[in-house]
């Protein structure tokens, strides 16, 4: 873990938040080639999940809701984790994350658990009084649910449909770490499939199979993924049945997503509460039902954390009857963030730049490109490779001078090919595939 993280700083994928003030807790930012390894996360499972599906529609809600929002939804009440404070040390944890009954710190006792309710309250205006109390949402689905009837209305889906969102959602968890893995601030990639009562076991299997395949489909080995079903007692307060898949982070096994039964609940609470009709009519039965939703709930920043984790590599092979060794992100090419680097084999020759600029701007119409003098040309490999760039684009003296050609180095084989300069968009295009 702390290879990734040094090699995140370093390469701008992920810096500590507010660092020259000593950080604050658990924060993080997303440098440039961060923020588009991220986008390309969040558009391959938009992509995935609503734009190539006719059964799927997007919302994007508020942040901040109507406090009833969580009366309702039962998170004033249930959103909470056990929380112990060390007498000694003053420490605090999650109970249910330490083994034993004494402090993981300093072995000193431990007060009885008490429930701390892990939603970011504020207030709305400029009195901060308890009736302008207001929360940040700890999750994007309650959005979904309570435009229900504006989106059944507006898209006239019949059931089963499903609504899905990205946005950001808040914990005052008691415990952060393991770098983005858990943070108090992230960014959650949810869809709510709504299904006949009946039907819904069926489509649970449906969205666990669909959503473990969708890690494999961009390129997670398949030996880092499981499933954990949740046993009874664990459930949440809404929750019929839970599956987990599961990541082998360096740390453990632990979840990157959650699949959710929440069968009627959120949809019946929200009717309840609001005295509203939040049902959907049958034509074929001619009566009004209240669907079962089956939620696959995704973190934009835990996937992030995987698909780097699961990218790197420390590769030893042959060179010139030596070994050598480099570091390569081996990212799927729908996720890499820069797809091409063009560079001139030498950077004091005027003609071989600025053939290269050219090319680097031509190709960056078309996806993400990079142009880099800065180092001799093995070193720039090795930096490319360590962000994860599937092509490495070489304009040489012989470019310029004779043929008009380039070499085309892949990543993952460094195997090298020789074509001609006008050819080059297309074919990375052909590469990258209609996805990109
Ligand atoms: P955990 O058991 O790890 O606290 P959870 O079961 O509370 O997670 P869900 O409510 O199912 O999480 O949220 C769905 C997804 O949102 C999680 O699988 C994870 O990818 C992401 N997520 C949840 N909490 C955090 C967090 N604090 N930081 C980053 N991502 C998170």
């Amino acid at each position: 873990m702390e290879t990734i993280v040094n090699l995140c700083k370093a390469r701008g994928f992920v810096f500590q938040s507010s660092e020259i003030y000593g950080g604050i807790g658990s924060s993080y930012d997303y440098g440039p080639l961060g923020v588009e390894l991220k986008r390309n996360v969040k558009e391959a499972w938009w992509r995935d999940m609503v734009a190539t599906r006719d059964d799927i529609v997007g919302l994007d809600s508020a942040i901040i809701l109507n406090p009833k929002v969580w009366e309702a939804s039962g998170h004033l009440e249930h959103f909470t984790d056990p929380l112990v404070d060390c007498k000694q040390c003053r420490q605090r944890f999650r109970a249910d994350d330490i083994e034993g009954d004494r402090c993981p710190v300093c072995g000193g006792e431990l007060t009885e658990p008490r429930q701390f309710n892990t939603m970011f309250k504020t207030f709305i205006g400029p009195v901060e009084d308890d009736a302008s109390v207001a929360y940040l949402r700890p999750e994007t689905c309650q959005g979904i649910f309570i435009n229900f009837v504006n989106i059944l209305h507006a898209s006239r889906k019949k059931l089963p449909f499903g609504v899905a969102q990205i946005g950001k959602s808040f914990r005052n968890e008691i415990t952060p770490g393991n770098f983005i893995f858990r943070t108090r601030e992230f960014e959650q990639m949810e869809m709510e499939y709504f299904v006949y009562p009946g039907t819904d076991e069926e489509w649970f299997d449906y969205w666990v199979n669909e959503r473990f395949n969708w890690y494999v489909k961009y390129g997670i080995k398949k030996e880092n993924l499981r499933l954990r079903q949740h046993p009874k007692e664990q459930l949440s307060h809404y929750s019929k049945a839970t599956t987990d898949i599961e990541y082998n982070y360096p740390f453990g096994w632990a979840e990157l997503e959650g699949i959710a039964n929440r069968t009627d609940f959120d949809l019946t609470a929200h009717s309840k509460a609001s005295g509203k009709d939040l049902t959907y009519f049958d034509e074929a039965k001619g009566e009004h039902i209240t669907p079962y939703v089956i939620e696959p709930a995704a973190g934009a920043d835990r996937a992030t954390l995987v698909f780097l984790l699961d990218a790197y590599e420390v590769e030893t092979f042959e060179k010139g009857g030596k070994n050598d060794k480099r570091t390569v992100l081996r990212f799927h090419k729908d996720i890499a963030p820069v797809k091409a680097a063009v560079m001139p084999l030498l950077r004091n020759r005027p003609d071989l730049v600025e053939t290269a600029k050219k090319l680097a701007q031509d190709l960056q119409k078309a996806f993400p490109t990079m142009y880099d003098d800065t180092g001799s040309i093995g070193r720039l490999y090795r930096r490319q490779d360590e962000i994860g760039t599937l092509w490495c684009v070489t304009v040489d003296v012989q470019t310029v001078e004779e043929d008009n050609q380039v070499t085309i180095r892949d990543r993952d084989t460094m195997q090298q090919i020789r074509i001609p300069i006008e050819g080059v968009k297309k074919y990375l295009i052909e590469q990258l595939g209609k996805n990109c």
